[in-house]
């Protein structure tokens, strides 16, 4: 059970935290959806003299990407093709992505979906003449054959407020409470001090009491989501606190895995979501089911025009697709706020009254209709108050009328992620299957080299937006994900006989840990306000100078996404000062303490970001990120894989292409 916060605030940190060492054998750091979906699965493989431990540093109901709910699941196969999942990935992120990982997760992705329902989530159903059962009423389940309402081709609409906490049950009873840590924040991965590339171990801390927790395992699955915060907001002040996606992801995943060695992939990848502007409000739902369009300033519906079409086509992966993929989507937005033709808004009065019109034309009867209107407005509204509260709240205090008038969408801040429209993540192994390519050359030039969704540490596996180059997994797939690595976790156990020995004692593991809370009450008393210091600063300064640093030179807002050579090699230079600046972090209380790592694992993040761009010399993803010096998608060059490898004994990172193999057909792409 998580512990409350306490009702005076924030615990204040002291210098001399107790330390608790534990071992298992199999080691789950994270509790959003990847996480739940080993947690479940593993019980069914492990033996019972298996230990398994959990550890999440918030409270597993409520955390995670899904932490407030959704009114969709966007990733269910059904009666589709799986090759068909493989081809909308691949064309939504440009070409460049690992068929066989996606694959692979197209093939358990609805077993999760069909078990969620079976939890008790309501999913919405048709009924015989096909009319929408709104997840309310009594319907077959989706496992005896039921009919799911398709918002688009792989996506379905569900009850989904309580998402979270429905698939979060099962996972902690499958584990037992007592093995859940939760509140507990992890800094650090630990390899073994015997065998060379080995996973060992991890450290954190609560962030509720005053403790130090050490961890030894044989294996281990990192899930800690991807990056958020990482570049400036568009919202300014306590709106800060409102993100696309959950603000307490921070880049965790990327850097704990990278700093013992791991390799990553795609790490250029960012998502630049379009979202309902200042709320994050989803736009899915608007533009699939209710066929909604965007329209500019002038009042055009811009995205059908020719002139939209011809700047499509410069840069369109190999001769076009059936759907604009997600980044070109974004590239149209962004050129007509350039060119002076803002604000775009989300067309919701035109799609709400063409629905009424149809129905009308159809000869409706007036109280049918007006029925059928409140069933319409509820729908929408419903589709924020699932997973983006605030949405809905931002449209009442405004006093927006979705039918009257239409709603404002912007381009957000980039996010780094590898479930939703985004790729970036950590280079992993592909499943045991003939048809996975093996190509010749080092080990990590391999699609498969161990277990599946291994990383290229031994024993360290990761799921969800820790898997990189395959995109469009969502929360459905990330839980699939999660399943895949339990049993080849288990797998590991049992193949390995290996007692984990860790290179540092707990008490130093310790001592770095609380280093900031030691550096915070050394010099505390030198000034009247402790937040000023001529011997510290405070981590909410440091996130403010990463902000600055990556929207000015990164690509951020502040440029329309637009960097280039020159700007990347500032922003690599003001990442390095930030980097000898976070030595002088203090922290006076557990949630500073948390803020002081938190910031550490985001600067880490955003370096690989930044080393990526500087060397992929092509600007893939127009709409996400544009190189002012490489404006093109050039194909000849980079339809590849960017990798890159970080050496914890020499402290250098190691950039290089590798080869994107196609498994699935290509003509048609799409
Ligand atoms: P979102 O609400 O934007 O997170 O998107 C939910 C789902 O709808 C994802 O599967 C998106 O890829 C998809 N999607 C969103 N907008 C569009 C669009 N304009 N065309 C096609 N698919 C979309």
């Amino acid at each position: 059970m998580a512990l409350p916060n306490k009702p005076v605030g924030e615990l204040d940190a002291v210098v001399d935290p107790e330390i608790q060492e534990m071992e298992c054998d199999v080691l789950i750091v994270g509790g959003g959806m990847a996480a739940c979906g080993t947690a479940f699965e593993i019980k069914k493989w492990a033996d019972d003299d298996l230990k398994i431990l959990l550890c999440d540093k918030a409270s597993m109901e409520r955390s995670g990407a899904v932490a407030q709910g959704l009114s969709a699941i966007n990733t269910y196969i059904g009666g589709n093709a799986i090759e068909d999942y493989v081809k909308m990935v691949r064309n939504d992120l440009m070409g460049v992505v690992r068929e066989d990982l996606i694959y692979d997760l197209g093939r358990h992705v609805d077993e999760s979906v069909k078990l969620f329902e079976e939890w008790g989530l309501p999913v919405w159903k048709k009924d015989a003449d096909g009319n929408n059962l709104d997840g309310a009423k009594p319907a077959k389940s989706l496992r005896e054959g039921g009919e799911p309402v398709r918002t688009g081709k792989w996506q379905i609409m569900i009850n989904g407020e309580s998402y979270k906490c429905i698939v979060a049950e099962p996972a902690k009873t499958a584990l037992g409470e007592e093995n859940c840590l939760e509140r507990i924040f992890i800094v650090k991965l630990l390899l073994d001090k015997n065998v060379e590339n080995q996973i060992a171990g991890a450290a954190g801390f609560s962030v509720r009491e005053n403790k130090v927790v050490v961890i030894k395992c044989k294996t281990m699955m990192v899930a800690c989501g991807g990056a958020v915060n990482i570049f400036r907001p568009r919202s300014t002040g306590e709106g800060k606190g409102r993100a696309w996606y959950p603000v307490w992801n921070a880049g965790s995943t990327y850097t704990m895995c990278a700093q013992v060695g791991a390799t990553l992939t795609m790490m250029e990848n960012r998502f630049t979501p379009a979202r309902f502007k200042d709320g994050y409000g989803p736009v899915g739902a608007w533009f699939l089911l209710f066929k909604a369009k965007v329209q500019n300033g002038l009042g055009e519906f811009f995205a059908g025009s020719d002139d939209a079409k011809a700047e499509l086509e410069k840069f369109m992966p190999y001769g076009g697709s059936a759907v604009t993929p997600t980044c070109l989507r974004n590239h149209l937005m962004v050129k007509e706020f350039k060119e002076g033709r803002g604000p775009i808004l989300m067309a919701t009065d035109v799609a709400l009254n063409a629905f009424l019109k149809e129905r009308e034309d159809a000869g409706m009867d007036p109280k049918a209709l007006k029925k059928f209107w409140k069933h319409l407005e509820s729908e929408a509204w419903e589709d924020f108050l699932d997973m983006s509260v605030g949405q809905a709240g931002l449209w009442a205090g405004a006093n927006v009328e979705p039918e009257k008038v239409g709603s404002e969408i912007m381009p957000t801040e980039p996010y780094m992620l590898g479930s939703h429209s985004g790729c970036c993540g950590i280079w992993t192994s592909g499943p045991d299957e003939d048809w996975v390519p093996t190509v010749e050359g080092t080990r990590v030039h391999q699609y498969k080299w161990g277990y599946n969704r291994m990383t290229t540490v031994n024993g360290l596996f990761t799921a969800g937006d820790g898997v990189g180059a395959s995109g469009h997994k969502f929360s459905s797939g990330s839980h699939a994900e999660g399943r895949i690595c339990a049993k080849q976790m288990v797998k590991f156990c049992r193949d390995n006989d290996f007692k984990p020995e860790l290179m540092q004692t707990a008490q130093e593991l310790a001592d770095e840990i609380y280093a900031p809370v030691k550096l915070y009450h050394e010099h505390v008393g030198f000034t009247t306000a402790s937040g000023v210091n001529p011997n510290y600063c405070k981590p909410a300064g440091m996130m403010m100078r990463l902000m600055k640093a990556t929207d000015e030179y990164g690509g951020g807002v502040a440029t329309y996404y637009m960097t280039s050579g020159k700007m990347l090699g500032i922003c690599m230079d003001l990442l390095q000062l930030m980097k000898e600046d976070c030595e002088k972090m203090a922290a006076g209380d557990l949630h500073e303490l948390m803020r002081a790592w938190e910031n550490l694992h985001r600067i880490w993040c955003v370096e690989a970001h930044i080393r990526h761009i500087i060397f992929r010399e092509e600007s893939r993803y127009p709409g996400f990120y544009y190189r002012s010096d490489f404006p093109k998608v050039d194909d000849e060059n980079w339809k590849c894989f960017v990798n890159s490898t970080y050496d914890p004994k020499s402290g250098e990172w190691k950039c290089e292409k590798v080869e994107c193999i196609n498994i699935v057909e290509t003509d048609p792409w799409l």
